[in-house]
This record gives structure tokens, sequence and C-alpha cells, in this order.
């Protein structure tokens, strides 16, 4: 998918407030520091539309970006830095968990994981959630330069174990991506671009 127009549109604390235009939307979340806005700005070809921080976790917004007028990219805020994180309710804020309830145009939310590390709880504990509510969701692996060509695999692979350990049958859909190098974009906006056409 060629990028053509990619706008800011609003950004709000209230999935009452998103945009009531109904385009298929793409969410796209994770832990802060995952690398969110460094992919979504190697997504759109945008050096700063979404706002890299040296904050994790300052940015509590649901922000709304139109793409080639026809379809939503949201970028959530970043999960795991909740002060009192006593429970998943506290973790994942009310008007995160309302939005995936809610936004019926959402057609897929994209998981983002920092393919160097182990599987974390918080991830395993929110996929399990969006399971819960029936959000349909893919895993973006993020980061994969960190670590070496040959290595990838067996990093998917073992998400892979930990996940069908668990709650899971099997791996949704993923991707393997770098934003410093813009490795897998073109599969991830052919996918949603395939996703748009169905
Ligand atoms: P966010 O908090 O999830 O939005 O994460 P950012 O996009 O702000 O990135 C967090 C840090 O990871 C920043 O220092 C980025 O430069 C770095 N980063 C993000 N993506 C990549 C990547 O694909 N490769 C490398 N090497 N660093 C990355």
């Amino acid at each position: 998918m060629k990028i053509n127009t990619a706008e800011f549109v609003v950004s709000n604390s209230d999935a009452s407030l998103c945009p009531k235009e109904l385009l298929p939307e793409y969410a796209f979340i994770g832990r802060s520091n995952v690398g969110k806005s460094s992919l979504i700005n190697m997504l759109t070809n945008r050096n700063s539309l979404a706002k890299t921080s040296g904050r994790p976790g300052k940015t509590q917004l649901i922000n709304h970006f139109k793409i080639n007028a026809n379809w939503f990219l949201v970028d959530l805020p970043g999960y795991g830095y909740a002060r009192v994180s006593k429970s998943t309710k506290e973790v994942f804020q009310k008007f995160i968990t309302d939005y995936f309830e809610r936004r019926e145009q959402l057609v897929c939310a994209f998981v983002l994981i920092d393919i160097r590390h182990e599987a974390q709880k918080i991830d395993l504990e929110f996929m399990a959630y969006l399971g819960e509510a029936q959000v349909p969701f893919c895993i973006i692996f993020t980061k994969a330069d960190k670590i070496s060509r040959g290595k990838i695999d067996a990093h998917v692979n073992a998400y892979r174990k930990k996940m069908t350990e668990g709650d899971w049958e099997e791996m949704p859909q993923y991707f393997v991506t770098s934003s410093t190098e813009a490795t897998g974009r073109d599969a991830v906006l052919g996918y949603i671009e395939t996703l748009n056409q169905g």
C-alpha cells in the first residue's frame, strides 16, 4: 500500500469521543517503549506523526490518524507503567478497555512485542483480555535489528511456545519489524490493505 496522506484527526481519553466516521480502523498497542511511535512513523513514512517519547507512560491518549482518507490508524496508550498494578483492570485503564469493547469499526489490533525479550506476563494478560473481548489481533515483533538475523526464528518460536502452552491453540498472524531498517513495512501495510478490501 502506498501512503498518500496521513493526517492527525483527534486525541482523547474517552472512547465515546472517537471519530464518528465509519472507516475501518487498526489499533496499535504495547508496553511503553516497545517502539510503537517509531513503528507508526515508519509505516506512514512520516518522521513525527506519532510522538516518540523518552517519557514512558506519559502519552495517555487515544490518537486517531486518517490514512489515505479511507482508514484510521489508532495509536493507543502504552501499558505497563501503571503505578498501582493490582489487577488487569487497573493496568489496562477503563478508557482503553472501553475502546476495545465499543469500537465496532475496529478491524484488527496490532499488539507490539519487543523481539528481544522473553514473553512478559503483562503482554500475555493483555492478549488474553483481547481474546475474551473477542477482538481480532496480530502480533508485531519490534526492534528486529537488535538481534542477529539468525536468531529471529528462535525468538519467534519461543514466543509461540509460551502462547501455546498458555491460553492459545496457536500464535496469531505475526510480523517481524524494525523501524530503523524499515523491515516488515510492506507486510504490515499489505495485510491492512487485504483486510480493507475483504
Ligand atoms: P513507544 O514508547 O512504544 O512509542 O516507543 P518509541 O517509538 O518511542 O521507541 C522507544 C525507543 O526504542 C526509542 O529510543 C527508539 O529509538 C527505539 N526504537 C524504536 N524502534 C526501534 C527499532 O526498530 N530499532 C531500534 N534499534 N530501536 C528502536
